[in-house]
């Protein structure tokens, strides 16, 4: 069965939104607090305070952060907002996979968004795959955000708090109430590993996604460690290098193809960065080592990139990148005409490349009753014309 609850806790329409907190580093919030009149001496320590509060409390509201005097926290509510999206609606697949649509307020020009946030839970692990872009500026023929026109970026705080709204619903704050709907992992930690997969090309919004890393990786903020972090690209080669220096987190590539001429179909950024110098940029990854690999992700779609001939390509291509491969069934979804492979097809594809020692490469479909799953995921939010931006202006998110 699927749930769905519309409008969880959205915020009345008519409160403007405020600049968030959550998404700024230490410099742009001590700056925050320097423009609200925090003497220069205090701003550390406030600052760690609000760090603390936000990201390892999980708190939505300045009220509850009792150790920082009245008088502050009604200057800080003043002008900023702690940052949470407005819920538009919450789905729960039968698999306990959870699929939120996020609202992101309009501000400073930028239209407001709708960005989908997927939770994976499983027996000893909580997956959230975090959106970085409201659409795609790619055009993968088999995925479906990619027939989404591109809207815009997401800030660092937009992609910040796809986190901290995923965990305080699921209750992963302390003191939080979990919910019962749903399987949940037998962990201390209900999200334990943050995916870059959702909407969106992350090396596009590069600063964006990077400072939203940093926090979620900062001992002092959400504390995942930068193992348990993983960006998906397409194959922005030129970006990939400064990733692995500025941010150490894992990389997963959407490979998905073994010749230049299918990829160029599938994967059209192919044709300005074929196989050659992706994979190149992929052995100087840094600190590539066999305990941190990089996952190939691979589509398995039918009469098209699944003959065991490819899976031997593939293992060739692969030979002295430490890596895992990661085949992932097509998921379907309206108007597709690709299919999945056949299951034997799968198991064949499978058995070739774990006889050349990848473990366990394939993926299950998670939520795919309430598309959630790997390329399903598409807003219904398009760009709004210039002259509709000016007319909405000074009207509040709706
Ligand atoms: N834009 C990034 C990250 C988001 S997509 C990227 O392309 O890597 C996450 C993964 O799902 C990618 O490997 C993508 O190629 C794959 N994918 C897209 N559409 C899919 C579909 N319909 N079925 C299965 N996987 C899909
Ligand atoms: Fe964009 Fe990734 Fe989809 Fe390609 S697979 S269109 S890069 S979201």
């Amino acid at each position: 069965m699927t749930m769905i609850l519309d409008s969880v806790g959205s915020r009345p329409a008519s409160v403007p939104a405020r600049p968030w907190l959550a998404g700024l580093d230490r410099a742009a919030l001590s700056a925050a607090l320097t423009e609200t009149g925090v003497p220069e001496r205090q701003i550390r320590m406030r600052s760690e305070q609000l760090w603390r509060w936000i990201y390892a409390r999980g708190s939505d509201d300045f009220s509850d952060m009792t150790d920082i005097a009245r008088d502050l926290r009604d200057q800080l509510a003043a002008r900023y907002d702690v940052g949470r999206p407005e819920i538009v609606s919450e789905q729960v697949s039968t698999d306990g996979t959870r699929k939120w649509l996020f609202r992101m307020p309009a501000r400073d020009g930028a239209p407001a968004a709708d960005v989908e946030t997927v939770y994976i839970p499983e027996h000893d692990r909580g997956t959230l795959c975090v959106s970085s872009q409201v659409g795609c500026t790619l055009t993968c023929t088999f995925c479906h955000t990619g027939t989404q026109k591109w809207v815009r970026n997401l800030t660092s705080g937009e992609i910040v708090t796809q986190i901290l709204a995923a965990r305080q619903r699921i209750g992963d704050f302390p003191g939080m109430t979990r919910p019962d709907d749903g399987p949940l992992p037998d962990a201390e930690r209900m999200v334990t590993n943050v995916v870059l997969m959702g909407m969106g090309e992350p090396l596009y919004n590069f600063d964006a996604v990077r400072d939203a890393m940093l926090i979620a990786a900062d001992p002092g903020g959400l504390a995942f460690s930068r193992r348990r972090i993983t960006l998906s690209t397409s194959g922005v080669v030129p970006e990939i290098a400064r990733w692995g220096r500025e941010t150490g987190t894992m990389l997963a590539i959407s490979l998905h193809a073994v010749r230049d001429e299918l990829r160029d179909v599938l994967v059209p950024i192919n044709k300005r960065w074929p196989l050659k110098d992706l994979l190149d940029a992929c052995r100087h990854y840094p600190s590539l080592s066999n305990a941190r690999r990089i996952t190939f992700e691979y589509v398995m779609l039918k009469g098209i990139n699944d003959s065991p001939a490819e899976a031997r390509e593939l293992v060739r291509l692969l030979k002295g990148i430490p890596a895992k491969i990661n085949l992932i069934p097509f998921n379907p979804w309206p108007g597709t005409e690709y299919e999945c492979s056949d299951w034997e097809t799968i198991e064949t594809f499978a058995d070739i490349v774990n006889r050349a020692g990848y473990a366990s490469p394939v993926r299950t479909p998670r939520g795919r009753d309430i598309m959630a799953a790997c390329g399903q995921l598409k807003s219904a939010s398009e760009r709004v014309p210039a002259w509709k931006l000016r007319e909405e202006a000074g009207e509040p998110a709706h």
